[in-house]
C-alpha cells in the first residue's frame, strides 16, 4: 500500500505519536508525506518516507497527483481544524480527490486509527484490485 501522511503543525505531535504506536505498520508499506510531517517521522522513528514539498508551497498537490494516477491508498492527514491555512485551497483540493477517487482517508486521530487497524486485518485489499491498470 501507498500511504500518505501529513499533518498540519498543531497536529505534528499527533501524527508522530501515531507513527510511532504503528511504526511496525506503516514499515511494511510505502510511506509519502509532506515536506516537515516526513522529517519529523523520519526524526522519530525508523521509517523510510518519501517526502514532497511542505504543503503550503505544493506538497498536498504532489500527493493530490498521485491520487489522480491511481497511485495513494489510503491519506491521513490530521488536520488543524481551528485555524486558516494559508492553502486552504490545497487542502480542500486534496480532500476533494479523496473523495473523487474512494480513497480512504482520515482527517483526525480517531478515523486514523480504525483505517490503520482495518488496514492491519485485510479490510483494504479491495484497493489491490482497484490498482491493476485501466485500459
Ligand atoms: P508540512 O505540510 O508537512 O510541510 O508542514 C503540511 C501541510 O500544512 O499541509
Amino acid at each position: 500500500m501507498n500511504i500518505a501522511l501529513i499533518a498540519h503543525d498543531k497536529k505534528k505531535d499527533d501524527i508522530i505519536n501515531f507513527s510511532v504506536a504503528y511504526e511496525d505498520t506503516l514499515k511494511k508499506h510505502n510511506l509519502f508525506a509532506t515536506g516537515t510531517t516526513g522529517l519529523r517521522i523520519k526524526e522519530n522513528t525508523n521509517l523510510d518516507i518519501t517526502r514532497f514539498n511542505s504543503g503550503p508551497l505544493g506538497g498536498d498537490q504532489q500527493i493530490g497527483a498521485m491520487i489522480a494516477i491511481n497511485n495513494m491508498d489510503i491519506v491521513i492527514f490530521l488536520r488543524n481544524p481551528l485555524t486558516a491555512q494559508p492553502h486552504e485551497p490545497d487542502v480542500l483540493a486534496l480532500l476533494r480527490l479523496c473523495d473523487v477517487h474512494n480513497i480512504p482517508l482520515a482527517t483526525n486521530m480517531g478515523s486514523a486509527e480504525v483505517l490503520i487497524k482495518g488496514m492491519e486485518r485485510g479490510d483494504l485489499s479491495w484497493r489491490e484490485i482497484k490498482k491493476q491498470p485501466n485500459h
